[in-house]
């Protein structure tokens, strides 16, 4: 999962920058999330089809080239990005290890195993009895 832009690209966005000028650009990075959003949520309120899946592709192409507009914008480099990109995965790790839903989850995941695993061992024996007991008992 890595998108790079060439430096051939960035002096094309630079370029656009250039043309069309700051305010401009970040409104239409603001209208091009506003298409994502809108795509994502027709394929949620939708049947999903290969057309919904190809138009939030295409929405994820123009946010990914706005949003690398905006870190030129605002001057945020690969380092800066990336350090933040870490203290919000460590966050949403401890998140997802200490939210209690997580740790319900996972006790009503084993408890339904164990229920499922007494729920067989109940079937076996009703087929057991059904099946061998007129055979054992005729022996
Ligand atoms: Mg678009």
């Amino acid at each position: 999962m890595k998108v790079e832009f060439t430096d051939d690209k960035v002096n094309i966005m630079k370029t656009a920058l250039d043309q069309w000028g700051l305010a401009a650009q970040v409104g239409q990075t603001v209208e091009e999330c506003a298409e994502l959003i809108v795509a994502l949520q027709k394929y949620i309120n939708r049947t999903p089809s290969p057309d919904a899946l190809e138009n939030i592709t295409d929405e994820i192409a123009d946010v990914e080239m706005m949003l690398a507009q905006m870190r030129l914008v605002f001057g945020i480099d690969d380092n800066t990005l990336r350090k933040q990109i870490e203290y919000k995965f460590e966050k949403l790790k401890k998140y997802l290890l200490n939210d209690e839903i997580n740790i319900k989850k996972i006790t009503k995941y084993t408890s339904d195993l164990e229920s499922e695993a007494a729920a067989v061992a109940a079937l076996a024996d009703e087929i057991w009895r059904e099946h061998f007991t007129p055979i054992i008992g005729s022996l």
